[in-house]
């Protein structure tokens, strides 16, 4: 059996194009342009390649982009200053701080100074605890991404067995609790999990985000299994190139799962397309205007 390749950036197309409509529309009714704003702290490589990218799709669905860039060693002060002013900015609707912050940065801290409704990443404790008990939030835009291609392909997850392997607060906990909200049987894998080649063989859904490159061997994946993987890892190609692979074995796995996304081109660009989704929502929600499906 060879896997369907679930197409996370034909999908990302499409959301863009929903969300340049909203953008749109917004726009002409009530005159009001929807802004992101991405505060990027130090200098990491990977960091500065994730906020260009945000905020030039940012820009080419319609939206405002106000991108601040501060030195590595900005104190917390100033940093929680900026938030603060962010917040209280009427042209700002969504504010996203991007992590990993320098080590002498409380991540907590800050990221609990953007006020919730703002808050497009959905790392807020508001809004894990919205989640968390079924009501509205701001829901992190990796797991929504990979929610959005589930519900694409399968329609209904009620009663599917789906197993998130990895449990950060950015990914798995967050996706654990959507595919919960979805009447999946949630089942979340970690470092310390016992026998992990088991439990992810009794999976309808396997979610993985973990950060190891290729660690999912094809004969964990039950027959017809839908797979998503979420890692993203840079492993040594050819003539001294680099070259990205997820968390999952692709070749093998494609050979018995049902469905699959592939790395890349699956669930990084679905990412960035509902950030931009949720800086709408955000948006329609300060305005009082009807939110985007
Ligand atoms: P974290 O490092 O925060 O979490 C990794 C999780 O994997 C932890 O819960 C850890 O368990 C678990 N883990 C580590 N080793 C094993 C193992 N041997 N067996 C089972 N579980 C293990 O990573 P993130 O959640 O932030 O990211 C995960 C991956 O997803 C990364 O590759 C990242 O680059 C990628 N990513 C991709 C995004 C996208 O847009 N496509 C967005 C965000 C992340 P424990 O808690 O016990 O340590």
């Amino acid at each position: 059996m060879s896997a369907k390749i679930i197409d996370g950036k034909a999908f990302a197309a499409t959301v863009r194009e929903k969300v340049a409509g909203h953008v749109a529309h917004i726009k002409q009714e009530r005159g009001i342009t929807p802004g992101l704003a991405v505060v990027l702290v130090g200098e990491d490589p990977a960091s500065a390649v994730y906020v260009r990218n945000k905020g030039k799709q940012t820009v080419e669905v319609g939206m405002a982009s106000f991108e601040h860039k501060l030195a590595a060693d900005t104190s917390e002060e100033a940093l929680l200053a900026l938030i603060e002013q962010l917040n209280a900015d009427p042209e700002v609707h969504g504010i996203l701080v991007q992590l990993p912050l320098p080590a002498h940065l409380n991540s907590d801290l800050v990221i609990n100074a953007i006020d919730p409704a703002k808050d497009v990443d959905g790392f807020h404790i508001s809004n894990v605890g919205l989640l968390g008990t079924g009501q509205k939030s701001m829901v992190p835009c990796t797991p929504l991404g990979c929610l959005m291609m589930l519900r694409d392909h399968h329609g209904s997850l009620s009663g599917m067995d789906a197993v998130v392997v990895g449990r950060s607060n950015i990914v798995g906990k967050p996706m654990a609790q959507l595919l919960l909200g979805d009447s999946c049987t949630v089942t979340i894998a970690h470092s310390r999990t016992k026998d992990l080649a088991e439990v992810v063989r009794r999976a309808d859904i396997v979610v993985a985000a973990v950060g190891r490159p290729e660690m999912i061997p094809g004969d964990w994946i039950k027959e017809g299994a839908t797979v998503i993987d979420v890692g993203i890892n840079r492993v040594p190609g050819d003539a001294g190139k680099t070259r990205l692979v997820g968390d999952v074995d692709y070749a093998s796995a494609s050979e018995r799962a049902g469905a699959i996304t592939p790395v890349p081109g699956g669930v990084g660009p679905m990412t960035i397309a509902c950030l931009l989704a949720n800086t709408v929502t955000a948006c329609c929600r300060a305005n009082g205007l009807p939110e985007p499906e």
